[in-house]
């Protein structure tokens, strides 16, 4: 059962990349399971919409596979937004966070997917970003050296991490909202199996759903997985 998880083949790995988008929850009603925070979530929308406004910046936090892509795509949707997709990792320099942030149109939504891998030069570019929207580019060096400062458009900053505790205290100081997603109960991974059944049109008899779900770790991705492979 671990291959399920630990996907090495880049083709598979591009399989299941393109299975997680075909199946992602495109509305909150397909958004099973995680209550607390989608009411939370909804709140902070509607106030960020009532006030005309973008919403915080918001982290998502907990174990991978849960969702949180997921909520990013559907705030986005829900607020009517562009979404601008990266990682940690993805951001090398300094430049690349720069050119993404110039590039982000009033109230887009900036999602940074594995954000405890980002470097720390770029998350000190991301601190003014953050607070009061503006980004501090050095031009030249040494002695000549000089700072032009850049007025952001707003936006909403949402990070995903697997590893809370690896970021660090000062970025995570400056989200407005954070939620940890839990692991889903056995009647949730069976409502996601029979949803993702329906848009893959397999017919699957409930016991073999069950198997499948009790396989699935709790992990609507597991589970996904799980039945493509079955
Ligand atoms: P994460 O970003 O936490 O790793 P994703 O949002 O990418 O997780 O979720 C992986 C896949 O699992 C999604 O494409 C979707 O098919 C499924 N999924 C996750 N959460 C849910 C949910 N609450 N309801 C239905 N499907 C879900």
């Amino acid at each position: 059962m671990s291959t399920v998880l630990t996907t090495p083949d880049p083709h598979r790995r591009k399989e299941d990349a393109i299975l997680d988008q075909t199946l992602r929850p495109q509305r909150w009603e397909e958004f099973i399971g995680q209550g607390p925070i989608k009411n939370n979530l909804k709140i902070l929308i509607a106030a960020a919409r009532h006030r005309g406004e973008s919403i915080e910046h918001v982290l998502l936090h907990g174990p991978p596979g849960l969702g949180k892509t997921s909520l990013a795509h559907l705030i986005a949707r829900e607020m009517n937004t562009n979404i601008r997709v990266t990682s940690g990792p993805a951001i090398e320099r300094v430049g690349d966070l720069a050119s993404i942030l110039t590039n982000l149109l009033p109230g887009d939504i900036f999602f940074i997917d594995e954000a405890h891998r980002m470097n720390k030069l770029i998350e000190e570019v991301l601190y003014p970003a953050m607070e009061s929207r503006t980004l501090d580019i050095i031009i030249g060096k040494g002695p000549s050296a000089r700072t032009i400062q850049l007025e952001l458009p707003p936006f909403t900053l949402i990070a995903a991490t697997t590893r809370i505790g690896m970021l660090s205290g000062p970025l995570r100081s400056r989200f407005g909202a954070a939620f940890r997603l839990d692991f889903y109960s056995a009647a949730d991974i069976g409502m996601v199996l029979e949803r993702s059944c329906r848009l893959l049109g397999v017919q699957a008899d409930p016991e073999a759903l069950a198997v499948t779900a009790a396989a699935s770790r709790f992990t609507p991705r597991v589970a996904n997985r799980l039945l493509k492979r079955v």
